[in-house]
């Protein structure tokens, strides 16, 4: 009995757990942005999503979680009623990749660094992961743009990509670069603070004044902003670098607050985007 009661409360928490998921997104509000001609971006919850419309169909890149499908779908028919016939992956998250068996099946085609792929397997994901994959770069020619898809040095994970709008000059950067708060580095997946510094001078070198970068999360913003960010990671960097110098150990160099100045503008606080991660993966990558 006692069992049975215990096995009945199981599955009522574990429904309860679904109903307050679903419920939670729900409540989610999908807002379209406009950024230069014919890009835009979609955000709810989970990864920005690029967008890209013209006569030849939409292309997105990343489509946040599965729940969320018919709200995108919706977003993006408030623009356009043209199919949805490409989506890129940014990089193998979640909040990024969500949605890829849903449009999957509507018959979209999804494409991703073999990185994505190969590192969703590793991770045990369940969600299904881009099915056209490139090792280094792919350009698609689709409604008057040239869509440049280009895989980075290892920074957020070891399989992130930027997408370059050439005509718009508009450059998606996935999670790489977040406009709110310091990178992410998920070293468990292969994430690099020596080369998120790489990768900002790539995006650096993508750009000239007037680029828009739409970040994986956070509103638009532009290179100015980036190349402040990229001066203070290496004011970190050097800091990192010499106190492992004088031999302090993780924990010494955590006590250190070697980020002081800059944690009003960008600690999130929280284990993504916090000064603490950031740190941690510094003194990870400089040790070696
Ligand atoms: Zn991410």
């Amino acid at each position: 009995m006692i069992k049975r009661l215990m096995v009945s409360l199981f599955i009522l928490s574990l429904f309860g757990v679904r109903v307050n998921y679903a419920q939670d997104f729900e409540n989610v509000e999908m807002t379209v942005h406009p950024v230069s001609g014919n890009v835009l971006y979609i955000a709810g919850r989970g990864g920005n999503i690029g967008l890209l419309h013209g006569e030849d169909g939409i292309l997105l890149i990343d489509d946040q979680y599965a729940p969320l499908t018919e709200k995108i779908i919706k977003a993006v028919n408030s623009i356009s009623s043209q199919p949805i016939r490409y989506i890129i992956n940014t990089h193998m998250h979640p909040d990024h990749t969500g949605g890829n068996e849903n449009f999957g099946r509507l018959g979209a085609m999804i494409v991703g660094h073999e990185n994505v792929r190969s590192q969703m397997a590793k991770a045990g994901y369940s969600q299904t992961p881009p099915f056209v994959t490139f090792s280094q770069d792919v350009t698609f020619h689709v409604n008057q743009e040239t869509v440049h898809v280009f895989k980075v040095p290892n920074a957020h994970t070891n399989n992130d990509s930027f997408i370059k709008f050439v005509s718009a000059n508009t450059i998606h950067t996935g999670d790489v670069y977040r406009s709110e708060s310091y990178p992410y580095i998920d070293i468990n997946n292969g994430g690099s603070f020596l080369g998120t510094i790489a990768a900002y001078e790539l995006l650096i070198e993508a750009s000239d004044q007037n680029t828009k970068i739409i970040p994986g999360h956070g509103g638009v913003t532009n290179i100015q902003r980036v190349v402040k960010a990229t001066r203070m990671l290496q004011v970190i960097r050097d800091r990192v670098q010499n106190l492992i110098n004088d031999d302090l150990t993780l924990e010494g160099v955590l006590s250190r607050n070697v980020t002081q100045e800059y944690n009003a503008e960008w600690d999130s606080g929280r284990r993504i985007g916090g000064a603490v991660g950031l740190v941690t993966a510094a003194y990870r990558d400089l040790i070696e």
